[in-house]
């Protein structure tokens, strides 16, 4: 069994055992890793992965998926406006919409090509000055935005909490206002607090370094 087989299966035995009752997803986060990396997850039987370049992942992944028509692929990094074309080409699900002009642009983009990734709010729960994602203040009106005014594909929420704090209340946070909306998929959760996000609720959670090792 290669490393990175034996890495998948220890992490998806910590999230069965984190979730008996629910199925939670991993989203294999691939960034920096080589697509040879990514082609070993996939002969393990992962399929969902996470990239939070747009470039990278257009170098990595179109190829990988002739094989794999079931891989789905996730943007968990910032997006800008002039990138959104080869995003909606690339991408399932976006997970970082936090702005209206950026939801504006995929609106627009969805409508040229047809083809309708499903997004998720990325909502800055620490409200941290230099972090992405909308403030928990204005998410009401950003779903808003999304729901109504572009009727993007709106499936849920994500966030990042702050690399000092505690991240259980952010999560809670998280939990309770994609209920509040209605929202299905609420991601959360990275290689050192995955355990604790599906206690509090996530069901898509974002494993990188303990699947594919130290970043390179
Ligand atoms: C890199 C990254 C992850 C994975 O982080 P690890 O600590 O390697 O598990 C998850 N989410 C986002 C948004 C990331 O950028």
């Amino acid at each position: 069994m290669s490393a990175i087989a034996a890495g998948l299966s220890a992490i998806l035995a910590r999230i069965r055992a984190a979730s008996p009752e629910r199925s939670v997803t991993l989203v294999a986060v691939s960034k920096t890793h080589s697509a040879e990396a990514v082609a070993q997850a996939l002969a393990a039987g992962q399929r969902v992965f996470g990239e939070n370049r747009v470039q990278e992942a257009k170098a990595k992944f179109p190829d990988l998926r002739g094989g794999y028509p079931d891989l789905e692929l996730h943007l968990i990094g910032p997006l800008q406006t002039n990138k959104v074309r080869d995003a909606i080409a690339l991408f399932d699900v976006i997970e970082t919409v936090d702005r209206p002009k950026l939801a504006r642009a995929l609106a627009d983009e969805m409508e040229r090509t047809g083809r309708r990734p499903r997004i998720l709010i990325q909502v800055n729960t620490g409200r941290e000055a230099q972090k992405a994602g909308v403030d928990p203040d204005q998410l009401d009106a950003m779903v808003a935005i999304c729901r109504n005014e572009y009727k993007l594909p709106l499936a849920g929420l994500m966030c990042i909490p702050p690399a000092e704090d505690d991240p259980a209340p952010h999560f809670r946070l998280l939990a309770d206002m994609a209920r509040r909306h209605g929202l299905d998929v609420i991601s959360m959760g990275m290689s050192g607090d995955f355990e604790t996000a599906i206690t509090e609720g996530a069901t898509h959670v974002r494993v990188g370094s303990a699947i594919f090792g130290h970043r390179v």
